[in-house]
C-alpha cells in the first residue's frame, strides 16, 4: 500500500498541536499552501520528438520570508509529495530560525533515462514555466533528490537570462564557481552530525557508535564520511538497489568511489550484501534514513533495533511508526531539525549573493554548527518540558515562531 506523505505531514501537525498551546489560526494556515503552480514543460528530446513533463512548485508559507525549498526529479514525484515537502520546509526554516518561508518543487521524471542535453533542457524549462513566481525576494529553490549543483547552475543561469538578475540569489546549491557557497555540498550531512552530536548524550549514545545509513547520495554519502571522520563506525550503507554490511565498519571513501565507478554496490569486496529492509532492521546505535519518505512504517517499526534514528531524509517515518518506536524507547531526531543543515547553508548562500560576499568553508560550517547546537538544545528542552518526543517539540517551536511572525496581523489575515 502506498502511503501518502501529505497525510503523514498533516497528521504530524495535528499531533503536535495537541501537546503544545498552538495558535488555531496558525494551524489553519499551515494546513494549506498559499500557492501551487503546475507547469507543463515541453522538451525536445534527442530524437527530435517533443515530450511534455509535469512540473510543480508549491509555495506553502511566506510568513517568515521568501519561499524556500528544493526541487526533486523523481518518477514517483507528485503534487501531494511536493505539498508535504513544502509544509515540512516551512516548519524546518522556522526550527532553524532563518528568515525563510517554505516551498518545494518537483518534476515527475526518471532523470536516469535522459541524456545530459535533455536534462538541461528540462531543468531550464522548469524555470521558464515558473519564472513569474520565482526570485530572490519571492521564492528561492535549491537541490533535492536527483538535482545536482550542475542542474541548479543551469536553472540559475536560465533565471538570469530571463530576468537580467545576475545576483545568483534566486537559486541556492549552485556550483561554488557559479556563486555557490562553500560548504553547501556537505551541509545536510554535516548538519545532521552537528545535531546528533548536540543531542548524543541526551539519547545515551557512546562517542564511538555503530551507524547504518540508507541512501548514499548527497545527504547519505556526506553523512557517512562525516560520521566516520568523527570516530564512528559506518557498518552498513545502501542505495536504491542494494546494501552492504560489515560488522567491523566499512571504508566509506572506498564504498563511495566504488559506487561512482560501477553505478551500484553489487560485488563490493569483503562485505555481506543486504537488502534495504535488512539495513533498517540492523542492531545499531544510530540508524540514518537518507533516501525517501515512508521507510519506517507500522509494518517494520517493531523490528527496528537502532537506539536512535537520525532522520536525514524528509518524512522517512510515519506517525504510526513514531508511536511504536516511542513506546519501545527508540528516540527519533526529526527531519525538520536533523536535516536542516542544507537549508541553513542555502540561506547563507542567498545572503552572500545578495551582499556580494564569499565566506570561507570554515566560517560557513562554524555558523552552521552554532545554529544547530542552539536549536537542538531548544527543541530537546521543550520536549522535556512538554513530556513529548522531539518531533512534536520541534513542530511546537516552529509553530510558535510562525505565530510570532504573524503577530497581531494574524487574526486580520486569517479572515
Ligand atoms: P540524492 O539524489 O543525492 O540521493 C538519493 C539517494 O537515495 C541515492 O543514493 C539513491 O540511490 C537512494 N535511494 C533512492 N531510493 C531508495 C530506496 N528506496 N532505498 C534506498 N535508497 C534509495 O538525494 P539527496 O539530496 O541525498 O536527498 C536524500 C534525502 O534527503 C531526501 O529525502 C531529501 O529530501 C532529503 N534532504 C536533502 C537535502 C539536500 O540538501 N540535498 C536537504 C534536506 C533533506
Amino acid at each position: 500500500m502506498t502511503i501518502n506523505p501529505l497525510k503523514n505531514a498533516l497528521a504530524q501537525l495535528e499531533r503536535a498541536a495537541k501537546v503544545g498551546n498552538v495558535n488555531a489560526e496558525t494551524l489553519l494556515r499551515m494546513r494549506h499552501a498559499e500557492r501551487e503552480v503546475h507547469v507543463a514543460i515541453p522538451v525536445k528530446m534527442d530524437t527530435g520528438k517533443l515530450r511534455i513533463f509535469e512540473g510543480y512548485r508549491v509555495q506553502h508559507s511566506s510568513v517568515r520570508g521568501p519561499y524556500k525549498g528544493g526541487i526533486r526529479f523523481h518518477p514517483d514525484t507528485n503534487i501531494d509529495e511536493v505539498r508535504a515537502l513544502a509544509l515540512w520546509m516551512t516548519l524546518k526554516c522556522a526550527v532553524a530560525d532563518i528568515p525563510m518561508g517554505g516551498g518545494k518543487g518537483g518534476i515527475t521524471v526518471d532523470p536516469k533515462t535522459l541524456s545530459k542535453g535533455e536534462l538541461e533542457r528540462l531543468s531550464r524549462g522548469w524555470v521558464r514555466g515558473l519564472v513569474p513566481v520565482l526570485g530572490p525576494k519571492i521564492d528561492v529553490p535549491a537541490p533535492d533528490v536527483n538535482t545536482t549543483p550542475e542542474i541548479i547552475g543551469w536553472m540559475a543561469d536560465e533565471y538570469a537570462k530571463l530576468t537580467g538578475d545576475e545576483s545568483g540569489a534566486g537559486f541556492t546549491g549552485k556550483p561554488v564557481d557559479k556563486g555557490g557557497s562553500e560548504g553547501r555540498g556537505v551541509a545536510t550531512g554535516m548538519g545532521g552530525f552537528y545535531t546528533f552530536d548536540a543531542l548524543r548524550k541526551d539519547v545515551s549514545i557512546p562517542a564511538s557508535a555503530n551507524v547504518a545509513i540508507q541512501g548514499m547520495g548527497n545527504v547519505g554519502g556526506n553523512a557517512a564520511k562525516v560520521f566516520q571522520d568523527h570516530g564512528h563506525r559506518v557498518i552498513a550503507m545502501s542505495d536504491s538497489r542494494s546494501g552492504i554490511y560489515c560488522k567491523d565498519g566499512l571504508d566509506v571513501s572506498a564504498v563511495l568511489s566504488y559506487k561512482e565507478r560501477n553505478g551500484s554496490l553489487k560485488d563490493f569486496p569483503g562485505v555481506e550484501q543486504i537488502s534495504n529492509e535488512q539495513l533498517l532492521e540492523l542492531p545499531v546505535d544510530v540508524l540514518i534514513p537518507a533516501a525517501l519518505e515512508n521507510q519506517i512504517t507500522a509494518s517494520n517499526a517493531a523490528k527496528i533495533k537502532a537506539r536512535v534514528i537520525l532522520e536525514l531524509a524528509n518524512g522517512p517515518t510515519t506517525t504510526e511508526a513514531d508511536d511504536i518506536l516511542f513506546s519501545r524507547g527508540i528516540a527519533i531526531v526529526p527531519d525538520i531539525l536533523a536535516n536542516s543543515g542544507g537549508v541553513i547553508v542555502s540561506t547563507f548562500e542567498w545572503e552572500q549573493n545578495l551582499k556580494g560576499e564569499h565566506w570561507s568553508e570554515k566560517d560557513v560550517l562554524e555558523k552552521l554548527q552554532t545554529t544547530l547546537e542552539t536549536q537542538s538544545r531548544i527543541i530537546a528542552d521543550r520536549a522535556a518540558a512538554l513530556k513529548t518526543d522531539l518531533r512534536r517539540a520541534a513542530f511546537v517551536v516552529a509553530l510558535e515562531r510562525i505565530t510570532q511572525a504573524l503577530g497581531s496581523s494574524a487574526s486580520v489575515r486569517a479572515e
